[in-house]
């Protein structure tokens, strides 16, 4: 291997190490802020999410939901993607 060869291999490996130690500093702050690792929420098919109540059981009704502006507005879920109908359901149905 030729001399020129040699410095950008260790260039590499050295930008490689500052990389792998910047990643973890940047894991290691976001712990220390109380950042909330990202999770990735079910599809509404996946939770096979309902736009319509389970007999007694609806979305208003689970521990898991945040409303919307208003009671009969669309909210979120801590859970499932996308808007929420607050007379919705799923299969994670959480009582409050
Ligand atoms: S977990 Fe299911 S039932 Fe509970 S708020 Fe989310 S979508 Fe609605």
């Amino acid at each position: 291997m030729k001399k020129a060869d040699e410095k950008i291999d260790q260039s590499r490996r050295d930008l490689f190490k500052k990389s792998a130690i910047a990643a973890v500093g940047l894991a290691v702050a976001g712990v220390a802020l109380g950042a909330k690792p990202a999770v990735a929420k079910m599809t509404q098919a996946g939770a096979m999410y309902q736009p319509k109540p389970h007999g007694s059981q609806k979305c208003s009704a689970c521990a898991r939901f945040t409303p919307g502006p208003k009671p009969t507005a669309d909210g979120s879920c801590a859970v499932v993607a996308g808007q929420i109908s607050p007379d919705g359901w799923c299969v994670m149905f959480t009582p409050k």
